[in-house]
């Protein structure tokens, strides 16, 4: 058995033997206490017929306890001076392997099909680089790649926007984004003092459970997601303004207030009052009108 990475101690003399500054820029925070290992990989519900994508491995601290767990482990890790590295600390888990590159880029449609074609069950396990949190979470549910699970450690701010029920300041096109594909749960908040280098902001385990259908019907996808990214540009502004600063001009302003009015929507409500039921059936009327 090998010793267990996510110490502070093993973290430095790894970091120092292979000559490692790490960098800020590529959001190296790496973990050092194992019971917030213990979480993340707790909630992702693991077992040798489950298979997972980790993105960001870094010296491989959860990779190995992914390892000791799942069937099969592909890292996805951008910076190639860690490849040495983790060479030498996954040596011990042959089912765990690296892919070097940048996760925004790589196809992952291909290498779901290449590595996990044997396994009915895929789940995302990382601890993300927060620089780019959100764009690495849109890309896995936009390209609904066949997942079970989504367990990563993001910054609290975020994992608060994605979990936001209507009606507060977290709200937004964020929150509607994640839940249309995901049931949100946050599963630990994560002080700073588990990292190093440790990072300014406070962190959370959040779990997003990949939903097999919609919760709402939209006929059209892009435009629902456009009304909602719309209602909220100005966020003290009402629906209304809104809306009408997107979608009319002068002349044609007067058709919006009937189409709120049909999808039973009060002009002068704010976009974060708005459930993802009355986006839906506002985005049906809305397309009905402009056609
Ligand atoms: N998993 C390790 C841990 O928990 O200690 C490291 C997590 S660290 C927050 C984020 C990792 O993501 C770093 O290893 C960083 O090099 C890597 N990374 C940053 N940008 C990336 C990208 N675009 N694609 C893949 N990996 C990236």
């Amino acid at each position: 058995e090998m010793e267990d990475i996510a110490s502070p101690r093993r973290t430095t003399e790894l970091l120092k033997r292979h000559g490692l500054v790490l960098k800020k820029s590529l959001g190296q925070n790496f973990l050092v206490d194992p019971n917030i290992l213990q979480k993340i990989v707790a909630a992702a519900g693991l077992d040798r017929s489950r298979a997972v994508l980790e993105i960001g491995p870094g010296i491989g601290a959860l990779t190995q306890q992914l390892a000791k767990l799942a069937g099969k482990v592909v890292a996805v890790e951008i910076d190639q001076r860690l490849l040495p590295l983790l060479k030498e600390t996954l040596s011990a888990y042959p089912h765990a392997s690296v892919v070097h590159g940048d996760v925004l880029k790589v196809d992952l449609r291909g290498l779901f099909e290449e590595q996990f074609e044997n396994f009915e069950q895929v789940s995302v396990v990382a601890n993300l680089p927060y620089y780019i949190t959100t764009p690495i979470i849109m890309k896995l549910l936009e390209k609904k790649l066949p997942l079970e699970y989504i367990v990563v450690m993001i910054q609290k701010e975020v994992a608060d926007r994605m979990s936001a029920k209507p009606g507060g300041k977290d709200y937004g096109s964020l929150s509607i984004a994640v839940q249309y594909y995901c049931e949100p749960e946050i599963v630990t908040i994560v002080p700073h003092t588990v990292f190093v280098p440790q990072p300014n902001v406070d962190s959370a385990v959040i779990k997003l459970a990949v939903r097999k259908q919609p919760p709402v019907q939209v006929q059209d996808e892009e435009f629902f997601f456009d009304v909602v990214q719309a209602s909220f540009v100005q966020r003290r502004k009402t629906i209304y303004n809104n809306l009408a600063a997107r979608f009319f001009s002068k002349e044609t302003k007067s058709q919006l207030e009937p189409v709120l009015r049909q999808a039973d929507i009060d002009p002068s409500r704010r976009g974060e009052t708005l459930s993802m039921g009355e986006f839906a059936r506002l985005s049906h009327c809305l397309a009905d009108a402009l056609k």
